[in-house]
């Protein structure tokens, strides 16, 4: 019987909303899915695994995100933002170490108008043409993201957090909607972004009803990429009492997303690896193709903590490349300096 439904999701990329909350609510399918995820991601991927060097920019936000810890109404959050030269720097650094794809990550800080935004990625672009650069600045207008993509940016990572709209009211305060959220995805989609959505895996309220949700917004939009973590709480939000989400739901749904998303691109998270020593290894082995090494400056990687008792703030980007290069071979993957572009329409 647990055979059958997981070849069944392996085979149609599917599956009944029944039998998803079946699989989703128990451990009995998990090896099943972990070797059937694995599997897939082989003949999608090989055994490569892109990395992708993440630059956190600032952690100011104009945004109250009850779940996070950068929040604005986090008064104990000591704001930091990089200039242009410290971008660069960073860059600079990634690219000797074998980084192809830059992602610059930042709360909403309308300190960074579209003028900066578009300077920055420019420039970056004319220097690094071999490389992709992504953003994640969170929601903005169409207008404004069509000339962050003439500017160079070419990939936008934006989770949708939870595509139901009751839960998506319970985690976030009243002038943020799901609607603006999905407008800003399809928006990226339309103007030619190779996009990334995802959700927070047991954040507080979450239903297997909600993840569910996730799962069919996800058929619609069909992301390039599909970024999950598991929800670990900061202890300066309304949510500090709440619990971390688990591991084991988490690598579930990774398998389940690899399985009905053959072609994406699936990173192993930063938030899977502070829940568990070994936790983006186990991602990697359930489907996962990605990590995102940091390359911000040290001095900064501590103040960017959108949760509690984040891993990999202390090393310079060398020792976490060298780092993650050693976890990555052990686990039986390979790490390679690639822009690592989706292989959806070769696959689809
Ligand atoms: S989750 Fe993003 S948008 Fe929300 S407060 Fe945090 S940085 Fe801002």
């Amino acid at each position: 019987m647990s055979d059958n439904l997981v070849k069944k999701l392996t085979e149609y990329k599917d599956l009944s909303d029944a039998e998803l909350k079946e699989i989703i609510e128990t451990d009995l399918y998990d090896a099943e899915l972990e070797e059937a995820a694995d599997k897939v991601r082989r003949e999608n991927y090989g055994d490569e695994v892109y990395i992708r060097g993440l630059i956190e920019f600032t952690n100011y936000c104009k945004n109250d995100c009850y779940y996070c810890g950068i929040r604005r109404s986090n008064r104990n959050s000591d704001r930091y933002r990089l200039s242009k030269e410290d971008i660069l720097s960073c860059c600079e650094n990634g690219y000797s170490l074998g980084y192809r794809t830059f992602v610059l990550q930042g709360g909403e800080d309308n300190y960074y108008t579209d003028d900066i935004i578009c300077d920055i990625v420019s420039e970056i672009h004319s220097k690094y043409p071999d490389c992709a650069i992504t953003l994640s600045i969170g929601e903005k207008s169409y207008e404004s993201y069509k000339r962050y993509f003439e500017a160079g940016a070419m990939r936008y990572l934006l989770r949708h957090e939870t595509a139901d709209d009751e839960h998506y009211a319970k985690l976030h305060p009243e002038e943020m909607s799901i609607e603006n959220r999905k407008r800003c995805l399809f928006d990226l989609k339309k103007i030619g972004y190779q996009v990334g959505a995802g959700m927070m895996i047991g954040s507080p309220y979450q239903t297997t009803e909600n993840l569910i949700s996730d799962l069919r917004f996800l058929q619609k939009l069909e992301p390039d990429m599909i970024g999950m973590g598991p929800y670990i709480i900061h202890k300066d939000t309304p949510f500090a009492e709440y619990k971390d989400g688990s591991l084991e739901l988490s690598l579930r749904l990774l398998a389940i997303v690899r399985l009905m998303f053959p072609y994406a691109l699936i990173p192993a998270t930063t938030a899977l690896g502070t829940i568990s020593p070994n936790g983006r290894e186990l991602g990697l082995k359930h489907g996962a193709n990605v990590v995102m090494p940091n390359l911000s400056p040290v001095g900064t990687r501590k103040k960017y903590d959108l949760y509690d008792n984040k891993i990999c703030t202390g090393e310079e980007a060398a020792e976490c490349r060298g780092c993650l290069e050693r976890r990555v071979t052990f686990t039986g993957y390979n790490i390679v300096t690639d822009i690592g572009n989706v292989r959806k329409y070769n696959n689809a």
